[in-house]
């Protein structure tokens, strides 16, 4: 069985509920779902990170995240509404290090809340936005 678990389950060697597969990712349930019918998009490719994936494969994750979300709505499920979240990196809450994208469906009262940290309610300064800005715009210049 490979070493990496949606890798397994890719390979049919561990199960899954598959909702959808096409040449460059597939969409099964979440084992643990945050609310029911929580789907995960995975390309097929073991990348750890998102910088390693493909654009034709995100451009496909995309658009089966965007397929799903309007199948939820439509499922009987519980879904007024959909996050998309991609933890990219263990800091940022990744614990599978193949890149997956979540669907989740929410509801109104479903109890589900971001918690930000004291910081977060200190609004930056212009300057600090400008000068964040430049950072990263410095870097997309140097990229392909
Ligand atoms: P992360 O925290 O890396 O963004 O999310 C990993 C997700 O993978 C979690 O929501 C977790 O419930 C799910 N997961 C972990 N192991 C398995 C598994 O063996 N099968 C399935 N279907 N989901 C898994
Ligand atoms: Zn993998």
């Amino acid at each position: 069985m490979p070493p990496c678990i949606f890798c397994a389950i890719l390979a049919g060697e561990a199960p899954a509920e598959f909702i959808d597969r096409d040449d460059f990712c597939a969409a099964f349930l979440d084992i643990h779902p945050v609310n029911p019918g929580h789907v995960l998009v995975v390309p097929l490719a073991h990348s750890e990170l998102l910088a390693s994936v493909e654009a034709a494969t995100l451009g496909h994750m995309f658009r089966m995240a965007q397929r799903l979300d309007s199948a939820l709505r439509l499922s009987g499920l519980p879904c007024e509404g959909v996050n998309l979240f991609l933890a990219d990196g263990r800091p940022a809450g990744q614990e599978v290090l193949h890149v997956h994208l979540h669907v989740i469906p929410r509801y109104r009262g479903d109890g589900h809340h971001l918690r930000f940290s004291p910081e977060y309610f200190k609004l930056p300064s212009r300057d600090e936005l400008r000068h964040n800005a430049e950072l990263l715009r410095k870097q997309l210049g140097g990229q392909s």
